[in-house]
């Protein structure tokens, strides 16, 4: 827990915070490897903002073609800090306890709602060939990749 005491009683105008998460296995079964964040608290006036970065340091595995990539995109951190919330919608707030904030959790919730729930080694990944399972972005496959649709079989039979 990061203890905002100070900065409400208003002597700090500000406090950093900084913390690395070693494992990230807990954002999904594929995921490995670890996070680094850092940021600060301002008390503008009485409003409580937060604002800071996620850098992620992970291993990732592509949707389509399996392969294990590093993923480093940042994350935003921007949130506004509250000892009360007046509807339970206002999600961009951070609800303190005890004057206390749990940065950790915060971060945490971060990479769950902002990383993408499907990894894509690249835009334009060709995936596996769903006949021999030949990687298709480092070779292509002599398998016929239409997909044939039935309906033509009838007449096919027809016209033989
Ligand atoms: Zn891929
Ligand atoms: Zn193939």
């Amino acid at each position: 827990m990061l203890d905002l005491k100070k900065l409400l009683d208003g002597s700090l105008k500000s406090i950093d915070f900084s913390l690395s998460l070693s494992d990230c296995s807990f954002i999904d079964d594929s995921v490995s490897g670890n996070a680094n964040a850092f940021g600060t608290i301002t008390n503008h006036s009485g409003l409580i903002l937060l604002s800071g970065s996620v850098e992620p340091s992970l291993s990732v595995v592509c949707a389509r073609c399996g392969r294990e990539y590093s993923y480093n995109t940042p994350i935003a951190l921007n949130a506004k800090i509250t000892d009360k919330l007046a509807n339970e919608d206002e999600d961009e707030f951070v609800l303190m306890q005890d004057f206390a904030i749990d940065i950790d959790e915060i971060v945490r919730t971060a990479l769950i709602l902002e990383l993408p729930t499907r990894y894509l080694c690249s835009d334009d990944c060709k995936g596996l060939c769903s006949k021999c399972g030949a990687n298709l972005n480092e070779k292509s496959c002599k398998c016929d990749q239409t997909e044939r649709d039935s309906r033509w079989d009838v007449l096919k039979d027809y016209f033989d």
